[in-house]
């Protein structure tokens, strides 16, 4: 064999090796099973990676706080003479008093007893419920068949003995003179509300000087002076007037009203003739009533 057959051979076999080595791959080859392979890289432990992942979460946001709901409304008309919105909950709320002992004024000469407890015969509502000497709503409102102008009326009340609600939904019911002007029954006692609608006020327009009130299921008195607005033709020459004392207490002197009483509005006076019934509200609560009996003032 020359030089020159001994060249071929060793280049054709070089070439053969080539040629497998990039039809393979030149893939590394495979560790035997059971051998560590110092390439690849064992991956952490899974709980190493969970404690990176709670490490790196942002802290629990702080829950927002609940904002309470205000009292009353801002959104209503000014009451003319204040400075403060109809049911306006930053009104100040009136000082908390000591009632007076509770004394239920017999009828005096010349009075008409409205309910003594036994019957409904002076009110058109038959539906109301009578028990134990009291009256409660139950569908609809109460009113008087007997109409009045001038009145001195005394009314006893109670609300629920279990209170229920709160704020306007507590014990609220309300006694309206001449069916128009509402002198608000509420339970007042450790609860809140707008000044304008709690117990004793004359609803929507004046609070009461003090809050009289006596705790729930106690029995209550509203003595109220009324003074039927007088009109000459269609024209206002005189306002309602209310004196109201409520559990001996007096929490409004002579107020002049300023129109018939409303939600979250004054009502306008029009003349509805001189005298009107009286009513009680029914307000989805069984405030309870009682001794109710009206001295007309008129000569
Ligand atoms: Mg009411």
């Amino acid at each position: 064999m020359n030089i020159l057959k001994v060249s071929r051979v060793v280049l054709t076999g070089l070439f053969c090796v080539a040629l497998v080595s990039v039809l393979t791959g030149c893939e590394q080859p495979k560790p035997k099973t059971g051998a560590v392979d110092k390439t690849v890289k064992t991956p952490a432990p899974k709980t190493e990676t969970q404690i990176i992942e709670i490490d790196t979460l942002p802290p629990t946001a702080a829950k927002p706080a609940v904002k309470p709901k205000p009292l009353g409304y801002q959104n209503t008309p000014i009451i003319p003479g204040t400075k403060w919105h109809v049911h306006d909950g930053l009104r100040p709320q009136p000082k908390i008093v000591t009632p007076k002992p509770f004394v239920s004024s017999p009828p005096p000469v010349g009075a008409i007893v409205l309910f003594d407890g036994k019957n409904l015969d002076k009110w058109k509502n038959k539906k109301w419920k009578l028990q134990d000497g009291a009256m409660s709503p139950t569908k609809g409102g109460q009113s008087s068949i007997d109409q009045f102008g001038d009145i001195q009326l005394h009314i006893e009340w109670a609300s629920p003995k279990v209170p229920r609600g709160s704020g306007q939904g507590r014990g609220n019911s309300g006694v309206y003179l001449m069916g128009r002007y509402e002198v608000q029954v509420l339970d007042s006692y450790n609860n809140k509300t707008y000044p304008d609608g709690q117990a004793a006020a004359i609803y929507g327009q004046f609070p009461p000087m003090v809050n009289a009130c006596r705790g729930p299921g106690q029995w209550q008195t509203y003595d109220i002076t009324f003074i039927a607005p007088k009109f000459k033709g269609k024209k206002l020459i005189s306002p309602a007037i209310i004196t109201v004392v409520h559990n001996g207490i007096v929490v409004h002197d002579k107020v002049k009203v300023l129109g018939p009483t409303a939600h979250k509005r004054i009502g306008k006076y029009t003349d509805s003739g001189p005298t009107g019934p009286i009513n009680l509200q029914h307000h989805g609560n069984p405030v309870r009533f009682r001794n109710i009996w009206v001295k007309p003032l008129s000569k």
